[in-house]
């Protein structure tokens, strides 16, 4: 399959509002944007669209608030923006609204406002059609450079792709290129390393990887899931309760699958989520109480890391271990390095694990690192992501 959506180079974009849903979920810290690779990521669409004399709105979410939160507004991710292009990025106060349309009135060819996070509105996650008017409402054309955030239908990915003529972003076409090559062709044999911390958002395609994967490694909080369903005592490891029994389906289905799923056998435990506090190792995975595990052991890493040495493809999302404190870095680290070494074909997806990857300087050695975690397994799995079949076909737009 190619890619068949609109691209955002067809579009005539000159003197033209133009809404770009963005994926600007970044790390702050003290108030500053602390890791810019996503926002320099969307800078070709971004200069496409000054360059051809379009008017931009950007839109994005950020983090995961209830309702307005100051500590997640965009400002400082406006402030970073405007340093990598040279120009003044203003800053709207909320999302949509006559406040914000006056903003977007004043706009020039090749100017540039960013609208608050989009979630401070409840109705982006719900795709509410009220908030989708009001966002086609500020613009004439729409385009899509957020594939992180394609697999969710919410109202600036989905919604409002609707009610304008809505592109791809170049950001958003290569990740698809990228990920179909893997999708229709892997190197046989595929194997999977999964772990991190948003269990519920990635269980569920585990399941379809059994039938094309030959491995599927388990670690980070993940893990727990598992042993949470197995019985194995997890002390006070993190686990996420909502998905239990969906682990449970999927060791149902693996004992009956060729593919081999794998979890730890070795633990690194911690007292609490701190790199000061008293760490040990465990050769076995009953937690004892009064313990978290904060990492995977060194047979586990060793094992995973052979493991993708002698894979044809390898697909990583989630780190290993709390690897942002660096007592527990161990075990994402020896993935990141093994990935970087491996022979085959390697792609890596996820906010943290390419944060992993570039905390240990290995990110240029990944064959493809997409900026999508959840909408990357979700396209791998062979679903169709909302914020891409909402797009234009090619085939409607004329060539110009
Ligand atoms: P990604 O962004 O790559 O998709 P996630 O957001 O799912 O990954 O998870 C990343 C987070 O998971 C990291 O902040 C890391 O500290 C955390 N994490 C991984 N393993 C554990 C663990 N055993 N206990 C607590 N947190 C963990
Ligand atoms: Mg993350």
């Amino acid at each position: 399959m190619s890619f068949t959506k609109a691209s955002v180079r067809d579009a005539e974009v000159e003197g033209r509002r133009v809404l770009v849903r963005v994926d600007f979920n970044v790390p702050l810290a003290d108030g500053r944007v602390s890791d810019d690779s996503r926002i320099r990521a969307a800078l070709p669409t971004i200069e496409l669209l000054r360059e051809r004399g379009a008017k931009l709105i950007l839109v994005s979410h950020l983090g995961r608030p209830d309702g307005p939160d100051p500590d997640l507004s965009l400002a400082p991710v406006a402030e970073r923006l405007g340093a990598l292009i040279g120009t003044d990025v203003r800053m709207a106060p909320g999302l949509v609204g006559p406040e914000v349309e006056a903003l977007v009135d004043e706009l020039g060819p090749g100017d540039v406002l960013m609208l608050e996070n989009s979630r401070f509105e409840p109705g982006e996650k719900t795709n509410d059609p009220e908030l989708a008017r009001g966002l086609a409402k500020l613009a004439d054309l729409y385009v899509n450079d957020a594939f992180g955030a394609a697999h969710r239908s919410h109202a600036t990915t989905a919604g409002v792709a609707h009610l304008l003529p809505a592109y791809a972003g170049l950001l958003l076409e290569r990740e698809v290129r990228e990920l179909d090559a893997i999708r229709e062709h892997p190197a046989q044999p595929m194997r999977l390393v999964l772990g991190g911390a948003k269990v519920n958002d990635k269980i569920g395609v585990i399941g379809h990887f059994l039938d094309v994967a030959d491995r599927i490694m388990i670690g980070g909080a993940m893990a727990f899931s598992f042993f949470k369903r197995q019985g194995v005592a997890v002390g006070n490891s993190l686990v996420d309760e909502d998905s239990v029994e969906a682990a449970g389906d999927i060791l149902t289905s693996a004992a009956e699958s060729p593919c081999d799923l794998v979890l730890p056998v070795d633990l690194v435990l911690g007292r609490e989520f701190s790199a000061e506090t008293e760490r040990r190792e465990l050769d076995g995975i009953e937690v004892p109480d009064g313990w978290m595990a904060l990492d995977i052991g060194e047979r586990t890493a060793a094992a995973y890391a052979d493991a993708i040495a002698t894979a044809g493809t390898v697909f990583w999302n989630g780190p290993m271990g709390a690897f942002e404190l660096e007592p527990f870095a161990a075990g994402t680290r020896s993935v990141a390095e093994a990935m970087a070494a491996a022979p085959g074909t390697t792609v890596a997806g996820g906010g943290d694990s390419v944060a992993a990857l570039d905390k240990f300087r290995l990110i240029d050695r990944v064959d493809w690192v997409s900026t999508g975690g959840g909408a990357s397994l979700e396209f791998l799995e062979g679903c169709e992501l909302p914020g891409i079949e909402s797009l234009l076909d090619a085939g409607a737009v004329g060539g110009q």
